[in-house]
This record gives structure tokens, sequence and C-alpha cells, in this order.
């Protein structure tokens, strides 16, 4: 049978008789589950047949016998979509669609100027959940009594607002505040407070923002000095694509990523020269680019006309603020004013970041738009729950093919981000409808998961790392072979208890073995080095045995210090020793005078990147592999060259270039040498646009299969997918 409105029409009658179950389309029908007494399931039938709505024709029923699901209330589902497997999926918050953005922007609509107007296609889900089902009574929208209008709206199946939770009007729904003023005039009020210049803490979908006008220096460096950050890159909202165009270089790509429903920051490359104050993202060509995503922020960009600084609401390091209370307490010192309304956040989602890398979209941080819409894996799996890193961590559970990943809780250092990741821990399996049978945690015994995961009473499997950075990758591009995987980040536990992170690994979704890495060389001072590549790279030159003094590194340090970290280094002192990439990067800038200090992590390695200028493929330096296995990359004959080039002078430009190309071709050799068809590049490292663009250039000519991320993060985002994957052939394997 087919016809206009046949749904609706089986929604309705079900209702009508109080059967529990769903409506679809599918290739071959309409697939209908009803779940009731049978007296009802024959009436219902009964009905289907001899009544259905106009221009329907119902040619053949037929039917089988289920066991029941549980009762859950009867709903109109997409087709292919399924509330089973995890189903009765919690979407992810999806930015205004155009009619309700035609809407507010009409003064003949009664949402006109109505900052909380969304419809099915649109508007807040994640941030505002509760608990499951998805129905009103478990949002945030609970207390709002729908008015007439908007009630009718929301029971017309024919209706864009039909079944649309935070349905609301300015009659029976959320409400702006600006001190004390209500309404637009709240939104005029903030308007004229950012154009003067003042800082102003914005609650948007997933949590406060402060914007302060991106054109002013003197607001944005006052925003700086209060919230202690001092150099990390700002993201700016932009009123339009068109005035975002103005400022910085958006292809078509980049455009159609900003533009989606997801509506991320994307980082895009900043037009020259930049009339933006320098502090607005120092050391960087690129700018992280959004455009307003809720009705609120259309509003204020409608009357501001001009770009803003978004940054997010919280001192750096914490969990974004979502409550008005706690915003106006730990935003107290920041901000000068506050433009928020009555509509509770039920969780922090920040905003996803994304850059378009080798043409593709690579989600670098995945939150708003994207959390907690699952990955889909080849093969179906047990349910477990992972608890990610401790830097950028995100959880994830798994429910048949699907793993649902978490939004962003960033570091876990601070007692506000790990109560927040906590929390979710708790949650998150009731949200995806799963119950875990094992958690799965990195090797590390001190990271906060781990702690965790030993604390309750589900059998723990320990991932490792890059493992698991690499099963990430693997899983998401649905490759079950053996690939060579290259892992390369900051930091990673290793299976003989050393700081991995320069790592060659033979993987697959389940087990690998260290093919190669980079010859390890000492940190001094441990996690010191991590904020002092001017340390980092003293530790490169003493396992070179290279004297510090005569290098222009001497220059980062006193004549004390150098004597202190020198009999530190001698005598082997909280020096641990690492096969990092990513601190070989870091050494490399410090021995440029690029970074000696970092305020924020990869700030090293991000002004690198920044220093190559597009152009043909630079020289690369040389290198030596040593008899494995594993295999060791020696980077010394590299950096003596490097130390040569600046010693002739060679600008920092260059050396950088040549660097990056090292890199590149110590990939390329390796996969010579492992001679797998793929490689997988996963890790920190990866977020390197130029790095991962240039190995994807150089293996495919060498005949090789790169691969990569896109919608998961290469960095310790996108961990507890990876350790959902190499955990359930674990748990697989022994049970
Ligand atoms: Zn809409
Ligand atoms: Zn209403
Ligand atoms: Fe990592």
């Amino acid at each position: 049978m087919q016809g206009v409105g046949f749904r609706p029409f089986v929604y309705r009658l079900a209702r009508d008789l109080q059967l529990a179950g769903w409506v679809r389309n599918s290739p071959t029908g309409v697939e209908i589950e009803i779940e009731g007494s049978p007296a009802d399931a024959r009436r219902f039938l009964d009905r289907l047949r001899h009544e259905p709505p106009p221009r329907a024709v119902v040619r053949t029923v037929r039917t089988v016998q289920r066991p029941t699901e549980g009762g859950l209330p009867f709903e109109i589902l997409k087709s292919g979509e399924n509330r089973h497997a995890g189903g009765r999926e919690i979407l992810p918050d999806l930015a205004t669609c155009a009619q309700c953005l035609r809407e507010i922007f009409d003064p003949r609509n009664r949402r006109y100027r109505y900052p909380f107007t969304n419809c099915t296609a649109c508007g807040p889900r994640f941030s505002i959940v509760h608990a499951v089902p998805y129905d009103r009574v478990n949002t945030t929208m609970r207390d709002f009594e729908m008015c007439g209008r908007c009630r009718a709206e929301y029971e017309n199946p024919a209706d864009r607002r039909f079944h649309a939770q935070p349905n609301a009007c300015p009659v029976c729904g959320p409400r702006l505040m600006f001190a004390d003023t209500a309404g637009h005039r709240a939104i005029e009020e903030a308007a004229r407070a950012i154009r003067a210049g003042q800082l102003v803490a914005v609650k948007g979908i997933g949590g406060f923002h402060l914007f302060a006008d991106a054109r002013n220096g003197r607001a944005l460096a006052r925003l700086r000095d209060l919230k202690s950050r001092p150099d990390k890159p700002m993201a700016v909202m932009f009123p339009s694509l068109r005035s975002a165009r103005r400022a910085c270089h958006i292809n078509p790509r980049e455009a159609a990523i900003l533009a989606s429903p997801a509506a991320p920051i994307v980082l895009v490359a900043r037009r020259l020269p930049c009339h933006f104050p320098a502090g607005l993202a120092p050391g960087t060509p690129s700018l992280g680019v959004m455009l307003p995503y809720s009705p609120l922020h259309h509003l204020l960009m409608f009357q501001l006309q001009g770009p803003v600084v978004a940054t997010s609401g919280n001192l750096d390091g914490e969990p974004i603020c979502t409550g008005n209370r706690e915003a106006h307490e730990r935003l107290a010192n920041i901000a000068d004013g506050f433009l928020t309304h009555d509509r509770p956040i039920a969780r922090a989602v920040d905003d996803s970041v994304v850059r378009v890398v080798a043409g593709r979209e690579t989600v670098l941080r995945r939150a708003r738009g994207y959390a907690p819409a699952p990955i889909t894996i080849p093969k179906p799996v047990p349910p477990i729950l992972a608890v990610g890193g401790d830097l950028k961590n995100t959880i994830a559970l798994s429910s048949g093919n699907q793993v649902f990943l978490s939004q962003h809780h960033g570091d876990l250092a601070t007692a506000a981000a790990h109560d927040s990741f906590a929390r979710h821990l708790r949650d998150f399996p009731e949200l995806c409808h799963a119950s875990p049978r094992a958690v799965a945690c990195d090797l590390h015994p001190g990271y906060h998961g781990t702690i965790l995961a030993d604390s309750q009473p589900l059998p723990v499997i320990r991932v490792q790392h890059h493992h698991a950075h690499l099963a990430a990758c693997l899983a998401e591009n649905g490759l079950g072979e053996e690939v060579l995987g290259v892992a390369w980040d900051g930091t990673g536990f290793g299976t003989d208890a050393t700081i991995w992170g320069g790592e060659f690994l033979l993987a697959t979704m389940s087990s690998f073995e260290r093919f190669a890495l980079l010859r390890p060389f000492p940190l001094p001072g441990g996690e010191l080095a991590v904020r002092e590549p001017r340390r980092t790279a003293l530790g490169l030159l003493h396992e070179a045995g290279i004297n510090a003094a005569e290098t222009g590194l001497a220059a980062a340090f006193s004549g004390e210090e150098l004597k202190i970290l020198g009999t530190v280094l001698h005598r082997g002192l909280n020096v641990p020793r690492t096969s990092s990439a990513g601190r070989l990067f870091d050494a490399v800038a410090a021995l440029l005078g690029v970074r000696h200090r970092c305020s924020y992590e990869g700030q090293a390695a991000v002004e690198l990147e920044s220093l190559v200028s597009p152009g043909g493929p630079p020289e690369s330096y040389p290198f030596s592999t040593n008899a494995g296995p594993p295999l060791v990359i020696d980077w010394e004959p590299a950096v003596r060259a490097v130390l040569a080039d600046l010693q002739a002078g060679a600008s920092p430009a260059t050396v950088a270039a040549r660097f990056h190309q090292t890199m590149v071709e110590i990939i390329v050799e390796i996969a010579h040498r492992a001679g797998r068809s793929k490689v997988a590049m996963s890790g920190g490292c990866f977020q390197n646009r130029h790095l991962i663009e240039t190995a994807v250039i150089r293996l495919q000519k060498e005949g090789f299969e790169p691969v990569w991320h896109r919608h998961v993060p290469p960095n310790d985002g996108g961990l507890a997918l990876g350790q959902v994957i190499v955990a359930s052939s674990a748990l697989s394997t022994t049970t």
C-alpha cells in the first residue's frame, strides 16, 4: 500500500487504540510494529484495511508475531531507522533551519524575533535531554506548558512541528533576559554592550559563550587576560557566510560544513593582510570561523552586523558553564553582562571544531552537532563502555554495529571536568539504551578513566594508547585487514611502561605488533618538558651528543639553568625517555627559536606548521634506520642538518618545511619496509594539515593507500572509539 499521509494515519490509529510500537517506510511498503492486547491488535488491523486516508490504497497486509519490546510509545520512524538495536536514538543539536529562520525575521509571523523557535528539522536535542525516551517530559522544556497553538502544531502529524519536543512560542516558551530587560530589547541591549567593547556572556545551546567585538583589540586583550588564555586562538562568529568570506578564504567544502545542521567551527585560512587585532589567533594564519546556529545567535548577529569573538564561557581548562547561577558566579570577574534565558541546559556541549584536510572533513573536536550520533562499524560488537583518555576526553558505548561517542569533555585535570565526565559515565548507558558488559580504558595506570574503570564491578579491558588511536581510524574507515599504522602523538603509555608517541604498528582492530619507532630521547623534567619545548630540545641534543651551548638553543636559557639541566640529564634524574613524534616536533620548534614555552597544548607544533608556506616539495633531511625488530628510526642526521641549515642562515620557514618533508619521508620509508598496502595515520600529530596532506600525496605516489580520520578526531578525542573496538575482540575471545 502507499499513499499520502499514510504514516500519520497509522500513528493516529495506534495512539487511538493505545498501542505501542512504530511505523516506518521501507523499500517494500510500510512496516508497522504494534504492541498491545490481541483484541486491540485485531481492531487496529481491521481499521487499517477499511479506513485508510483518502488516496491511500491498502493492497496486502502481511502479519508476523514477534516478542514484545516493552511498550514504548508509538512513533513514526524515518525509513531505515531502527529503535531496537540501540534505537530511540538521541539526535545531536541541530542548527536553525531555513524555514524557522524565515519565521523569526517575518514581522507577520507569531514567532517574529522569538529566539527559541525550532521545528523537527532543527533546534536543541542532546543538550536538553535528561533521560530517554526523547519526550518533552524528559527534556528541560518540561516546565513550559505549550499554549493552544503550539500544542496544535505538536499534535498535528502534518505540521512541521509535529512532536518537536522543544516546540515553543513567545506566549508559552522560554524568555530572554539581559540585566533587567527582557525579550528583543535584551538582544538590543546585549548588542549595544558588545559594540561598546564590553564582554558579554551569552547562553547558547550547549553552554555559555563569552562574546566580544572581534575588531576591538582592547576588549580582546581584556578577555584573554581575564580568561588566563594568553595565546590560544579564539573562534569568531560572523553574521553570515558573506561577511566571513570578506575576512577568510572559504572553499565550497568549508562553506558547506559551516552551513550544515551541525554548524561547527571550521578552521580556515585568513585573508592577508588580516584586519583583526593581532591577539585574535597569534602564531597561525588560520582562523576558527562559525556562523549563527540558534535563533538567538541569528537575532544577536543581525543586530551587531559584525564579527564577534565567541569563546567558551569558562576559565581556561574548565568545562563550559551551563547554569544561570553558575555562570553568574564563575564568570563574575570576566563578563560585564549576561544574556541569559530560562530554558535550562541539561548537559554541557561545546562547539565542535572541523578542518578540511585533503579535501575532506576531519572532525578535530566532536561535540555540538555531532555527539552523540553513533559511528557505524563493520561488525556488531558486545556492549562495552570506554572511558577514553585524560586529554580531550570523550567516552564511547557500543550497541550492535554502532558506537555512540560522547561529546568532548575537555581535559580531566580540573575537578569540574572530572565531575562532568563521571556524571556522563553514569547516564550515558541509559541515554544509549545499552548496558555495558565490560569497561575499556587506557593502559596508563594514572589516567582518571583507568582509576574509575577499576572502581566499578564490570570486567576491565586495558587498551594500549596508540593501538586505540589506530583502531578508531580503522573502524571508522571500515577496514578489517592488517595495515601499517602510523600513530604519532604527544604522549601515550607503552606496553613496556615507557612513553610512546612515534609508533609504527602493524595493526588490525584486534591486535598489533610494534614494527618501528622513533629513536627515544630524554625529557628533562618530564611533564615540564611538555610545556617547555626548550627542555625537550635540550634532551634531544643531549641524546645526540651535541653540546647545546654551541647552538642557538643556549639563548633560551640562563647560564645557571643550562648548568642545572646538564647535570639533570647526565645523572638521569626525572628524565623519562620517549619515542614521541609530538615531542620531536616541539624540539625542532625550539631549535628554530619558534617557541620555547607553550601556554596551550600543541602550541609549538601549530606554530611550526604555520611557518610552512605552500609550494613545491622541499628537500628533506637525511635519517637512518637501525636494525629491528622493532626498527628504530634515527632522527640524529636530520637534527644535525637542521642545525647546519640554521648556522648557514637558512630561514626558519625553510627549515620547518624541510623538517615536515623529512617526517613524511620517514613514513614512506617505513611503509616500504612494512610492505602493507594500506597506511593508516592517527594521533594528535595528524591534526597538522600540512603533514597529512603531504603524506597522503607521497604515499599515493609510491603506490600505497593512505587512510586517515573523518568523523572521529585523530587526537585523544578518538581514543574511546578505538578502546571499544580493541576491547570487543578481547571480550569475544575470552568469553
Ligand atoms: Zn526549523
Ligand atoms: Zn506557544
Ligand atoms: Fe594520543
